[in-house]
């Protein structure tokens, strides 16, 4: 496989390239790669929809759960693997019942970005995004990497320059959940499961502590990269886990990046995965991510200061910041696809892309175990055989990814 080096591209003070540039690699499956990474630019206030709405949960059902309620399938977690898991099930008609700790809409630490495979599984599964899940700018063009802080290369997300949606997470998340089909039952977090005779026992807690037990045939743990199911069945595995940080604040002010690119910065020196700049709604996001125990600030620091100082920078009111922990499990190619009639999807699983992008092996990895356990009902074969199956491409896939990421930034990618 012959991988373009990054070393001079394009100076970042020269004019802008008016093309996107073509990339000439032998492996066809990294081209399938590189098409998921396939786009803008004004200041208007921030305004995360989902922070301004006070709704009523999405779910009105409670006591009836007590009485032990049977469904096919539950499922844990109201992400895009939740949802399109949900999709892939109730569409063949089986009764399926989400489960979601936090109160929905909620907020997802992420760069929103739906790569070109996101957005095609998206609309294949529930249509064309809605315009309310959109900020500005609307569309990226592309991924740029700074190889320090003068040269960097892009990365189109598509060759017709189409770019890839740019959305609030909140919104994106809560109209995949909400057209899924399934019942939805938000503050909802899951305490127990056990196997009782040929089906499983579930038992959660609602917003008040009260404990809601409820039966199903499938499991489906669709929780992050933290999944409480994955730690109860295999405790070794789990052992063997390292984790890294990922921190992200939002600011108002302005910056001469060019708004219309996700930037990802892979100097080391600024965090020890890298670090990352985009624009949201005029808010100016950045973030960067180091091992669990390493210390955050010496990375963060020298960041925004590079940033201030090359990039003019100007940072305003602090709106948010928040952090959350992801794994490496995809990278060493450990996924954890599940145990008997529980099956594990997205970052449960361990489906993380290079560079952090997840919606799109969310989704497949949902859909995929929908079909194991929708064909299994039917001809009663084994569903997490059929989900090993099914997931073998997407497997090597994300694998190839990381690969390819070490060979861009000239390093490992996870040094965790
Ligand atoms: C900083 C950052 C930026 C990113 N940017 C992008 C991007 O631009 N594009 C992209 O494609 N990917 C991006 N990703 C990756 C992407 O966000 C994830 O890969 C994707 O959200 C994984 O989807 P999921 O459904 O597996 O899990 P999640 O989206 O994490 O959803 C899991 C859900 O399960 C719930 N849950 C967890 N535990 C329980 C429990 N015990 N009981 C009930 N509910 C539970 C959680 O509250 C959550 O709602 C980014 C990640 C980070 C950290």
């Amino acid at each position: 496989m012959k991988v373009q080096p990054l070393r001079r591209m394009y100076s970042g003070r020269e004019a802008e390239p008016t093309g996107f540039k073509r990339y000439s690699f032998v492996d066809k499956e990294i081209k399938i790669i590189l098409y998921y990474y396939s786009v803008s630019e004004k200041n208007i206030p921030y305004k995360c929809p989902c922070e301004e709405r006070s709704d009523e949960p999405l779910s009105c059902i409670t006591e009836e759960y007590v009485l032990k309620k049977m469904y096919d399938v539950v499922i844990v977690g109201a992400g895009p693997s939740g949802a399109a898991a949900a999709r892939g099930l109730t569409t063949e008609g089986l009764k399926v019942l989400v489960v979601e700790k936090k109160k929905l809409p909620r907020y997802k630490i992420c760069s929103g970005i739906i790569f070109p495979k996101s957005q095609a599984l998206t609309e294949r599964l529930f249509g064309k995004i809605p315009q309310s899940a959109y900020v500005t700018p609307n569309f990226l063009k592309g991924v740029r990497l700074w190889s320090d802080t003068e040269h960097f290369t892009d990365w189109p997300f598509n060759k017709d320059g189409a770019g890839a949606p740019n959305v609030w997470r909140s919104e994106y998340d809560q109209w995949l959940i909400k057209n899924s089909g399934a019942e939805i039952r938000d503050c909802c977090d899951i305490k127990a499961f056990k196997a009782v005779g040929d089906y499983l026992e579930v038992e959660c807690r609602n917003g008040h502590d009260e404990p809601i037990v409820i039966q199903c045939k499938y499991l489906i743990s669709a929780e992050g990269s933290r999944s409480f199911i994955r730690a109860q069945i295999d405790p070794e595995f789990e052992k063997a886990i390292r984790w890294f940080i990922a921190y992200q604040s939002y600011y108002e002010g302005d910056s001469l990046l060019d708004p219309c690119f996700y930037h990802g910065f892979l100097d080391p020196h600024y965090g020890e995965v890298y670090a990352w700049f985009s624009v949201k709604d005029g808010l100016q996001i950045l973030g960067t991510a180091v091992r669990k125990g390493s210390r955050l600030y010496p990375y963060l620091n020298k960041y925004v200061e590079i940033l201030k100082n090359n990039y003019g920078l100007k940072l305003g009111k602090l709106r948010r910041k928040a952090s959350c922990l992801g794994n490496d499990m995809c990278p060493a190619g450990r996924f954890y696809l599940g145990k008997g009639n529980i099956l594990l999807v997205g970052e449960a699983a361990g489906f993380l892309n290079a560079f952090g992008e997840g919606i799109s092996c969310a989704l497949s990895s949902g859909l995929f175990a929908s079909e194991a356990i929708n064909k299994s009902m039917k001809t009663g074969g084994d569903a997490l055989t059929l989900y090993h199956e099914l997931t073998k491409v997407e497997q090597r896939l994300t694998k190839l990814s990381w690969r390819l990421g070490s060979k861009i930034a000239g390093r490992d990618l996870m040094p965790l």
